[in-house]
């Protein structure tokens, strides 16, 4: 049994999958604005620093997994919503590493991103560089300059950065060399809190209701919670860099062929 942080534990996707690691007999250290072991507010720096320094010290520098789910989405500015999703994301990717390498097994991380990194049209390439840059200025001027719909733009850019970050940083020495597997989850329309509060808005309500799910009806946490769990056990040891969809067939229906692609030499 083993030690896993999870942020975003106190609602949604982090809590299921809370519920079913905790079942499975591993120690949880939660990470969230209220109701965690570590209370936090990942919108500033100062919150990230003192979040990833409390973490350490609550798992004595060794970690076995890692989930990040504390998230944002439309209508919250969007501001907030790109500092949450990405910079309260990477500050755990990058500022664990070394405790999951300490790991006496392999260690597991899966990362929370989303569908909307392939079914939403239009993110600059520019903006999604400037996330894995750092460029937190950057970012927030890119997504300013958008007229309308911000709020969805810095939602579909953090989640691609983080995909991102995951396909380049997971099949490296310092992850896969190292004895970690860095994966992600992609869920498409999952009903939680942060769901809801995008369907009762006037403008993105219907927006949401309008995207086609091939399945029927909207995934469940614990649906999503039930992949993660398994890919922070024994099946992920063959696995690194992989970003998993589980939204109900929307990424294969927008885009059925762009994957696998195919390339040339
Ligand atoms: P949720 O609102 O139920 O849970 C999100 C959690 O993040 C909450 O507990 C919240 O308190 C925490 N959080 C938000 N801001 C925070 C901050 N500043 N500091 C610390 N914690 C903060 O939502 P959810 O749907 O379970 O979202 C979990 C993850 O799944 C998010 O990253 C979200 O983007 C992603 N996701 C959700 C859906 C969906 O349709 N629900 C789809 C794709 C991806």
């Amino acid at each position: 049994m083993g030690t896993i942080v999870i942020t975003g534990s106190a609602s949604g996707i982090g809590a299921a999958t809370r519920t079913r690691v905790e079942a499975d007999g591993h120690t949880v250290i939660g990470v969230d604005l209220r109701d965690a072991e570590v209370t936090a507010d990942l919108s500033t720096a100062d919150g990230r620093s003192a979040a990833l320094a409390a973490v350490l010290e609550a798992t004595g520098g060794v970690i076995d997994g890692l989930v990040t789910s504390a998230g944002l989405g439309p209508p919250v500015d969007a501001h907030l919503i790109a500092d949450v999703n990405w910079f309260g994301t990477e500050v755990f990717l990058t500022g664990l590493r070394d405790a999951l390498a300490a790991s006496e097994g392999i260690a597991k991380v899966v990362a929370v991103s989303s569908n909307s990194t392939t079914t939403s049209p239009n993110t600059p390439d520019e903006l999604i560089d400037a996330f894995l840059d750092m460029d937190a200025e950057s970012v927030h001027a890119q997504i300013d300059a958008f007229e309308t719909f911000g709020e969805g733009l810095a939602y579909a850019g953090s989640k691609t950065a983080v995909a991102r970050y995951v396909r380049r940083h997971a099949p490296t020495a310092e992850w896969a060399g190292a004895g970690i597997r860095l994966n992600a989850v992609a869920p498409g329309a999952t009903l939680t809190p942060l769901l809801q509060g995008g369907l009762d808005d006037e403008n993105f309500g219907p927006m949401i209701k309008s995207f086609p799910v091939p399945t029927g009806d909207f995934g469940s946490p614990d649906q999503i919670a039930a992949w993660i769990e398994t890919m922070l056990g024994d099946a992920a040891d063959f696995m690194a860099g992989s970003l998993v969809f589980i939204d109900g067939g929307t990424d294969a229906m927008v885009r059925a062929d762009d994957w696998p692609r195919t390339f040339s030499m």
